[in-house]
């Protein structure tokens, strides 16, 4: 490891109540770690469109500490946006993945950094408990995780979200996935390298409400699916096939009956049913052709993944190099960021 830069990156959409709980924790241990290990650490947040009063806050932090850097999105683009979004801005050494609720401890972080140090390059924080979570989202994420890692051949750990330290490369190669329906969770296994987790006890959030509804779940995990599997086209494929063979056989039957007993003109219940069953499977092998076919729509628009409203970067160490305000301060009106 040659470089000593560390980037805490945090995506927050309305965390004001959570940031300064979280914050000082934050600040402690990258003190810590400067005068410990020698590492230079930044803070790097992320306000994803928030309503509230998450952005002044923000900037409330960066003049009071020259590390920390604020990216500011033009709208809410969602969680995978906003982490791409910042971690497109670490130039330099390792990046680390936060949350902004202090769900992921920021004490752990010297835990990562040891393991960055003995050369891994995607450390991930594994959640043994979800405490402050009800049963059904705990059980729903256990299935999902077990789910997505039989179908897809990417390998996604289990119970493993973002919080996670990248190495130089390891950003590198992320970096170059620009993909717009992007399931971080796959695209970090994606990229590979030497991989290690560390299992942790993810505490309730600090403050604040979780911002994923069932509904969001439900759609990331659509994402997931269709993103690192093809494997729902295919269960298509042998429904097709399965129904084909059994009408198939079906019609073998009626026929065989028919020539043997006469045809007494009856069978409506029958022809129903069947038409009925064939026209379900059909119409579920069309959704799941169009779920693919939709995301590939998408991606033919080549939209920008997000757009930058305002960027400011960390300040430099000594107050001499550093630039005023107004240079730092990078308004992007309309730009293009992709
Ligand atoms: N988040 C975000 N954009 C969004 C929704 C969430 O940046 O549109 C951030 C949020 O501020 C938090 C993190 O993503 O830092 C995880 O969100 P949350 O705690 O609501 O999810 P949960 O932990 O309940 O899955
Ligand atoms: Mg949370």
């Amino acid at each position: 490891m040659t470089c000593n830069r560390l980037t805490v990156v945090i995506a927050a959409f309305n965390e004001a109540d959570s940031l300064p709980l979280l914050h000082p924790r934050i600040r402690a241990v990258v003190d810590a770690l400067a005068h410990e290990e020698g590492i230079d650490g930044q803070v790097l947040y992320i306000d994803d469109g928030s309503t509230d009063a998450t952005w002044p806050l923000m900037q409330q932090l960066a003049a009071a500490d020259r590390r920390v850097a604020l990216l500011r999105l033009s709208r809410n683009f969602g969680k995978e946006l906003a982490l791409t979004a910042g971690l497109d801005r670490v130039e330099e050494g390792a990046a680390l993945i936060l949350d902004a609720d202090g769900q992921d401890p920021p004490e752990l972080i010297p835990q990562f950094i040891a393991k960055w140090r003995e050369g891994y390059d995607d450390v991930h924080g594994t959640r043994m408990e979800r405490e402050g979570e009800g049963w059904l989202k705990r059980s729903t994420a256990h299935a999902f995780y077990r789910l997505i890692g039989r179908l897809s051949k990417t390998p996604i750990p289990a119970d493993t979200g973002d919080f996670r330290l990248l190495s130089p490369r390891a950003l590198e190669g992320l970096r170059q996935l620009r993909e717009r329906h992007r399931f971080m969770k796959g695209l970090f296994g994606w990229v590979g390298y030497n991989r290690i987790s560390i299992p942790y006890h993810r505490d309730p959030r600090v403050a604040g409400r979780s911002k994923f509804n069932f509904w969001r779940l439900w759609n990331l995990a659509l994402e997931g699916i269709t993103s690192f599997s093809t494997a729902p086209l295919r269960l298509a494929t042998y429904m097709g096939l399965l129904t084909a063979m059994v009408a198939f056989l079906y019609g073998v039957w009626i026929i065989v009956k028919a020539m043997l007993l006469g045809d007494p003109v009856a069978g409506w219940p029958t022809m129903m049913s069947v038409i009925l069953f064939l026209g379900g499977v059909q119409l579920i092998a069309l959704g799941v052709i169009g779920e693919y076919l939709g995301r590939l729509y998408d991606e033919s628009k080549q939209r920008p993944l997000y757009l930058v409203d305002t960027w400011q970067p960390a300040r430099p160490a000594r107050p001499a190099e550093a630039p005023n305000e107004g240079d730092r301060v990078q308004r992007l009106h309309g730009s293009r960021v992709d």
